[in-house]
């Protein structure tokens, strides 16, 4: 009966630690396919155009003073609504 309850011990270790020694190597798979996707964009910061507040990298906006904008466009007609007419 002792022998019985040595071995369950030792299965119950071996099963845990498998469990254990799994899941790191579940975590660490998961770390090697976030580093390799390639669609993943961690170069490049997102901005939001002030004018109609689409959000495109920030090496594609345009930006004037503390302000972020899609196109020059969008700039000058920000600052005709911003300045009050007349
Ligand atoms: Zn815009």
């Amino acid at each position: 009966m002792n022998l019985l309850l040595i071995r369950l011990i030792i299965f119950a270790v071996l099963f845990w630690a498998g469990l254990k020694l799994y899941r790191m190597y579940r975590e660490w798979k998961l770390a090697q396919d976030n580093d390799s996707r390639p669609e993943a964009i961690d170069d490049g910061r997102m901005v939001r155009c002030a004018y109609c507040r689409v959000h495109l990298p920030e090496q594609d906006a345009v930006r004037r003073d503390a302000l972020w904008f899609c196109c020059e466009g969008h700039h000058s007609r920000f600052l005709e609504e911003q300045q009050p007419k007349g």
